[in-house]
């Protein structure tokens, strides 16, 4: 303590000593005068100018000070705006993917909801229940309990806008996936069905992929449409017109008696002519009954033909889709006119005997694309293909519904 005050008494002793009482002698025009400068005064001089000094140090400290601030700040804010730049663009291709994605799920979504309306006539949200509504075929029953994708599959560190596109991806190809397994299971019930009926199911896809198929499949020619939408699509697309030709031919297949008599089941085939006692090929079945006896379509279908025509006499046809035609002959009389759209067991006709009959009875013809087919394997259908036939009778008849009410 003592050495401080020592120190500070030295100091103070040598800053006194730099100021002494001064007296100067001014010689103005021959007069002197002498001035006196006091020691007090030489230090308030020197004082004031220590603090101008100070003043003047700490302004340009603090101008400096603040240029080096604004130079970091202006480079943070540089950098700032090249980070904000970046995320900009990083934003604004996720924004185009987003939309890419959004537009591919539109595009699905309305795929989804034709073909649920072509070929259920419902919405796709009611077409797993009605497609789930036929009896399983084993996979059928799996695939419809088969859980939707959970959100815990769809990727966390995807933006929520993303998890909402992903979530929607997962159910649209959960629904697609479950659509195709459920539109397998009836195809493969109605190609059993048309096999059993001594049909081929292959040969009558084939056909109406050709071109061929006749005049219900909706969208033919459309095609190879879906392959743009994915590989599921493009599966989903040829099950369903797959499907539609099996369960459309089986439906069109006559397996309703023509009328309400015995048939003489052994009469398709080669047999003697009842008129000239050569052999010939008798390509229909015969219904011997009353005369009057109502004659009834074996089918659904329109009836395309009522006239005469040689050796047949009195004849009605039916189209029933598919190249199906039935044809009804040595009628006595009509009760249809060409055009009508007729249900299965509606009567068309009355059973007479014109053309070249022996007598009162109905000649019934089943014709696949122009050719004569035995008629007895479609009348003796089985419980079994009938089921199936019902089943798919009531798809096609609520699609032609919807299409009607339209
Ligand atoms: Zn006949």
């Amino acid at each position: 303590m003592s050495s401080k005050t020592t120190g500070l008494r030295q100091w103070r002793q040598r800053f006194t000593a730099l100021f002494q009482d001064h007296e100067i002698f001014v010689r103005t025009h021959g007069h002197v005068r002498f001035l006196r400068v006091s020691a007090v005064w030489q230090k308030r001089v020197a004082l004031i100018a220590g603090l101008v000094l100070l003043v003047w140090a700490g302004t340009m400290l603090t101008v400096l000070v603040n240029q080096f601030l604004t130079a970091g700040e202006r480079a943070e804010v540089a950098q700032k705006q090249v980070a904000a730049a970046a995320a900009e663009q990083r934003i604004a291709q996720y924004r185009d993917r987003v939309g890419e994605v959004a537009a591919d799920l539109e595009q699905r979504q309305e795929q989804l909801e034709e073909w649920s309306k072509i070929h259920f006539g419902v919405e796709p949200a009611a077409v797993t229940d009605e497609v789930g509504a036929q009896p399983a075929a084993g996979t059928e029953a799996k695939a419809a309990k088969a859980p939707l994708k959970t959100s815990a599959m769809i990727d966390p560190n995807l933006p929520p806008e993303a998890q909402i596109l992903a979530r929607l991806e997962a159910q649209q190809e959960s629904f697609a996936t479950r659509l195709l397994t459920a539109v397998n299971a009836r195809a493969a019930n109605a190609e059993g069905a048309v096999a059993k009926l001594g049909m081929d199911p292959t040969a009558l896809v084939r056909n109406a992929a050709a071109g061929r198929g006749g005049p219900f499949i909706p969208y033919r020619g459309r095609m190879g449409h879906a392959r743009a939408l994915g590989k599921s699509f493009a599966a989903l697309e040829s099950a369903l017109f797959r499907m539609e030709v099996l369960e459309r031919t089986l439906v069109a297949l006559p397996s309703g008696k023509p009328a309400d008599v015995l048939m003489l089941s052994s009469s398709y085939g080669y047999r003697s002519d009842p008129f000239t006692g050569a052999g010939a090929m008798h390509a229909g079945l015969d219904f011997p009954g009353p005369i009057g006896t109502p004659i009834l379509a074996a089918a659904p279908g329109k009836v395309v033909y009522v006239g005469q025509k040689s050796g047949y006499g009195n004849v009605v046809e039916v189209d029933h889709g598919q190249g199906i035609m039935t044809r009804y002959a040595h009628l006595s009389g009509f009760t249809s006119r060409v055009g009508a759209q007729v249900t299965a067991g509606e009567q068309i006709a009355k059973m007479g005997s014109t053309g070249r009959s022996t007598g009162s009875h109905l000649h019934f013809e089943v014709r696949l694309n122009g050719v004569a087919v035995n008629p007895r394997r479609f009348l003796e259908a089985k419980a079994d293909v009938l089921e199936v036939k019902a089943d798919a009778r009531e798809r096609v008849g609520s699609v032609a519904a919807v299409r009607s009410a339209r």
